[in-house]
């Protein structure tokens, strides 16, 4: 694949521990990056910058490479993996953050390979807002197109910097709770109208089971539903997943349209419908090209009429 089909991702590459109400997995590999790129690999060559301490399972790194993520830009760090610890309520779609420990994140310093650096696409996944700003300054040529996402630690306590790169993206992934949180706004509408203003020309709303939201770059409303699904396991990465597949169609066709970005979001909605099928990425696993497709489908007859 040519260069301008190549789809970069900065963000953290974690080892979580996440409590459900009626399960818990005490050593689940994660991480934004980790999620995004195995919900991209499939559609595109994903190239993924991060660190990992010595304690990253080589199981999952086995796991990656499977997918087909290039590994160049993984640093390897002494000291211990990103963690995360979060629990989630009874209806699985809010959660609170009980512990989160930068680690090897604090003293990274991303040096992007060259192979990298022309990519025509790049995500700055969750992580640092000065990361991202790190990455994005050292692509060589200013990508087609870059996105990100962030939550609301960063909202808190690194607002400037996330305010000095959400000026320089063109679509922003964001949950519900945190576009009102970083506009202070009570009203969605209007906090998609001000993120807008920020920077990015695409929004998407993320809604947890109710979907997703994208205000498009003419400004026009899209909704796209979550597949209803009997069992959830784990919604931790469905966000990630969801940008996976989102930014993975678009790196994949190089078409930016409306109609075209419309279809990416339903593509995210399928990548995210797995990740909550699991634990980690443990669904998005092996899934073949024609599981996917067929996935797809379903979303195109649940919303046909
Ligand atoms: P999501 O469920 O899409 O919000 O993503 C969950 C992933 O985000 C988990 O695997 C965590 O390791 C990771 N995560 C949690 N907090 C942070 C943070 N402050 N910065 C970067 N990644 C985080």
């Amino acid at each position: 694949m040519e260069a301008k089909n190549k789809l970069v991702v900065v963000g953290s590459v974690a080892v979580d521990w996440v409590i459900t109400p009626s399960a818990e997995r005490e050593h689940s590999v994660g991480g934004a990056a980790v999620y995004f790129a195995m919900a991209a690999a499939w559609a595109c060559p994903v190239q993924l910058v991060g660190v990992i301490g010595g304690d990253f399972p080589a199981t999952a790194l086995a796991d990656l490479e499977a997918a087909g993520v290039d590994l160049q830009g993984l640093e390897r760090s002494d000291g211990l993996t990103f963690r995360w610890k979060g629990r989630y309520h009874e209806n699985m779609n809010s959660r609170d953050t009980l512990e989160t420990h930068l680690n090897v994140f604090e003293r990274f310093s991303p040096k992007l390979p060259e192979s990298y650096r022309g990519a025509g696409f790049l995500f700055l996944a969750n992580i640092q807002p000065s990361l991202q700003m790190a990455v994005l300054d050292q692509m060589s040529t200013r990508p087609t197109l870059v996105g990100l996402d962030t939550m609301n630690l960063w909202i808190d306590i690194a607002n400037d910097d996330l305010v000095a790169i959400l000026a320089r993206v063109d679509v922003l992934t964001i949950n519900e709770e945190e576009a009102l949180q970083l506009t202070g706004e009570t009203n969605l509408v209007r906090a998609a109208t001000k993120i807008r203003g920020m920077g990015p020309t695409t929004l998407v709303i993320k809604r947890g089971e109710y979907g997703a939201l994208c205000f498009g770059p003419d400004g026009a409303l899209f909704a796209a539903p979550a597949l209803p699904l009997e069992s959830v396991v784990d919604p931790t990465g469905a966000g990630d997943c969801f940008a996976g597949g989102f930014m993975a169609h678009l790196a994949a066709t190089g078409d930016l349209s409306v109609a075209n970005v419309r279809k990416a979001v339903i593509w995210g909605s399928t990548m995210a419908s797995y990740c909550v099928e699991g634990f980690s990425y443990d669904a998005l696993r092996g899934l073949s090209r024609e599981d996917i497709e067929a996935r797809y489908q379903r979303f195109v007859d649940l919303t046909r009429f």
